[in-house]
């Protein structure tokens, strides 16, 4: 099916729409470069701990995925790399990409952990949202692709300091490599798909919420990790400040969307996700009782009112309308929710074990510059633009897009638009269109 003298696809970002893309241009006999920017594909979806609206296991459903995307012959994965410029046209783009040093042989490394073990160093670990610790040599999480240490430079004492060196005594492959060097790679494509998704507003810019001065006032990526089994607390839902059951929680929507001074736009899915949260909640524990405050429920998916209604009916969720005012916190700690029920007219507070805050999707961290690297245009709001007819094309020939980069969106559309930019972008260096 694949035309003879046609070049590889270019994908930028390996969460779940990347790998999406690349699995379908992959099974079409298309050679594939994906290029992520982390340690391991995986994206936002690896750090969720269900998804609505079945409630699977998140990480369940994608890591057979990432797996598939791994050991596919036709594609080749780059992580921990960065693309630095692209130029050329549709059917012949030339790309140099950054393969940034991880300082560990990469066909040694078998991802043991015994490294790890003995690093001397903690920081904040990223992907848990700095809600645990992690060591200097680190997996960036337990189900990576490709299962391999990486070394954070910027903390290692070895290279901040000249001492240390543990790791490379304890690892019985011979795998650490404090030598490495970043290396330039260069690439030809004929077509790239940019799936770089998104990133979260940070709530502290609402300075009412009290977030990050309150230690139970979270983000709901937070308590995402936190209700997780892989998470911090192994699954158990206790609240920051002293590891005690959180039995009654605020949810609040759109903390940074539909709002004037941050973003305008309707980030789509926190109502959606906002209510899995407080399902999951009970069902860890049935005596936990949530509270959602919303400004408008908007379910816009088939089926998605329906899980609504039963959170309400089955799970005993109140949905208050009516926008929080401000947070304050009493002595034990406990986030106190002062509000307006626009619903009864009525203004009232109520003490909480735990708050979270469902934050604005926003485009992401690094895509000026990647834009500016691809030549294509940014939209008012700063994610990537695309023409009104051809949804997923750019203002630039041979230019794809798909996923959370273009807008906030949920999973199954993300895949479905990755599979919409792999099609495009297949028939478009296959020569059937120009
Ligand atoms: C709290 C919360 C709960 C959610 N719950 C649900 C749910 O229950 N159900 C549901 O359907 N959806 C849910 N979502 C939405 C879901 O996370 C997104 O739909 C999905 O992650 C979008 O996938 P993506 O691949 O477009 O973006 P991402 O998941 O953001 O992946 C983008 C990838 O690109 C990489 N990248 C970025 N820039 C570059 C670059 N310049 N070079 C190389 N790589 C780069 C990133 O590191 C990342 O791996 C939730 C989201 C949040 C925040």
């Amino acid at each position: 099916m694949r035309s003879k003298n046609s070049l590889p696809i270019l994908i930028i970002g390996g969460g779940i729409a990347g790998i999406q893309a690349a699995i379908d241009l992959g099974g079409m006999g298309i050679k594939v470069h994906l290029i992520e920017e982390k340690p391991s594909i995986g994206g936002r979806m690896a750090q969720l701990d269900k998804t609505f609206p079945t409630n699977d296991c998140s990480i369940c459903i994608l890591a057979p995925k990432m797996a598939e995307c791994f050991r596919h012959p036709n594609i080749t994965l780059h992580t921990y790399s960065e693309v630095k410029e692209v130029t050329g046209s549709l059917g012949d783009f030339s790309v140099k990409v950054l393969k940034k040093a991880r300082f560990i042989k990469e066909k040694e490394c078998v991802g043991c952990g015994e490294c790890a073990a003995k690093c001397p160093v903690r920081v904040p670990d990223e992907f848990d949202i700095e809600l645990r610790r992690r060591e200097a040599i680190y997996m960036y999480f337990l189900q990576a692709l490709p299962m391999i240490m990486t070394i954070d430079k910027d903390h290692c004492l070895y290279f901040t300091r000249g001492v240390c060196r543990i790791c490379e005594r304890v690892c019985t492959r011979d795998a650490i490599d404090f030598e490495q060097k970043d290396r330039e790679i260069d690439l030809k494509v004929g077509a790239i798909i940019v799936a770089t998704g998104f990133d979260l507003f940070n709530p502290v810019n609402i300075s009412e919420y009290g977030y990050k001065r309150y230690r139970n006032v979270v983000s709901a990526l937070e308590y995402e990790r936190l209700i997780c089994a892989s998470g911090p607390t192994g699954g158990h839902l206790l609240r920051p400040s002293d590891r005690k059951p959180a039995e009654k929680i605020a949810f609040l929507q759109c903390v940074g969307s539909r709002d004037v001074k941050n973003n305008q736009y309707c980030s789509t899915i926190c109502c959606m996700h906002a209510t899995k949260e407080a399902i999951l909640a009970k069902e860890h524990d049935s005596n936990v009782q949530s509270f959602i405050f919303y400004m408008d429920m908007r379910a816009i998916g088939k089926g998605f009112q329906k899980y609504i209604s039963r959170g309400e009916a089955e799970y005993g969720i109140k949905y208050v309308r009516g926008r929080v005012t401000k947070i304050t916190e009493d002595s034990a700690e406990n986030p106190i929710i002062w509000f307006e029920d626009t619903q009864d007219s009525a203004i009232g507070k109520m003490k909480m074990d735990l708050t979270v805050l469902a934050t604005s999707f926003i485009p992401r961290r690094g895509r000026v510059d990647l834009a500016e690297i691809l030549g294509v245009e940014l939209d008012e709001y700063g994610f990537f633009k695309v023409n009104d007819l051809t949804p997923l094309s750019t203002s630039k020939p041979g230019i794809y897009i798909c996923g959370c980069c273009k807008e906030p969106m949920d999973i199954p559309d993300s895949v479905a638009q990755a599979s919409g930019a792999a099609a495009v972008a297949a028939e478009v260096i296959m020569g059937v269109k120009g």
